[in-house]
């Protein structure tokens, strides 16, 4: 019985590892010299930011996961090469794609595992969602514009990120049936911390969104949602988000 158990493990790794080939193959693994000058880019500005980065700077594994996720398919084919630059990018619609440093910092600070289940509001071009996926059980995302959230939806999927689920709505409402969420990451700024969201928060979990009028300074806050419930607020670091729309937000 041992051999062939032994067999049937070796075929499943040679299975996996092949999986791991096609998943992985030429997009993926395509400029990924611009990819680690991009990370040390992201180290460097992370200590030029230590009120809002927490302990030793951004998580390795977060880094490790942006070194892999192929950011200039995310972009019009046309800003593809600037998709490494540590800048936002305008991905149509008037809107952009965040800058890499405040992906890996608002995926930093959300501190998720493997476990957890994640809401993304401002699916966008759908890179958030990306680096959210290897490091999260599950990621939900809501975007507001259909042609944006469609196309994010078929970029997800034609890259294998599995566990990313996109619907076109308002997020400021959260996605009620799935929740709580262990994080939520809000990609548009917001005149106010929306209680929807709050509600939807697990316990123990954590909210990072840009709070400030659109066109003024805004601030990236962090939220907390305690075991016993109660709610903690924290202002990290001026920052320049697109403004959330819908419903909510008048
Ligand atoms: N996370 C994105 C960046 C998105 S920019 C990325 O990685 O590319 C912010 C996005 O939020 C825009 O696409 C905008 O259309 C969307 N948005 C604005 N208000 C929204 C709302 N109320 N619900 C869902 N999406 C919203």
């Amino acid at each position: 019985m041992r051999p062939l158990a032994q067999c049937q493990a070796l075929l499943a790794a040679v299975l996996a590892s092949a999986a791991a080939v096609v998943s992985t193959s030429a997009p993926a693994q395509d400029r990924a010299g611009e990819r680690a000058a991009m990370i040390e880019t992201i180290k460097s500005h992370a200590r030029s930011a230590p009120s809002a980065v927490e302990g030793q700077g951004i998580d390795p594994a977060v880094l490790a996961t942006m070194a892999k996720v192929p950011r200039h398919l995310f972009v019009p084919e046309e800003l593809r090469g600037a998709a490494y630059r540590d800048r936002p990018l305008p991905i149509g619609y008037g809107q952009t794609i965040s800058q890499p440093f405040i992906v890996a910092l608002m995926t930093d600070l959300i501190n998720v595992g493997p476990g957890d289940v994640v809401l993304e509001v401002g699916t966008g071009s759908g890179y958030q969602a990306a680096v959210l996926s290897p490091r999260a059980a599950k990621v939900y995302s809501i975007e507001i514009i259909p042609e944006l959230g469609e196309r994010a939806a078929a970029r997800l999927a034609e890259l294998r990120y599995g566990n990313v689920e996109v619907k076109v709505g308002d997020g400021y409402y959260g996605w009620p049936a799935h929740a709580p969420f262990d994080g939520i990451v809000v990609t548009a700024a917001a005149s106010h911390i929306p209680p929807p969201l709050v509600e939807q928060l697990a316990k123990g979990g954590r909210m990072v969104v840009p709070v400030g009028a659109p066109f003024a300074t805004q601030f990236l806050m962090l939220v907390e949602k305690r075991q016993d419930g109660s709610i903690t607020t924290r202002q990290l670091l001026p920052v320049g988000f697109v403004p959330l729309r819908g419903g909510g937000t008048r």
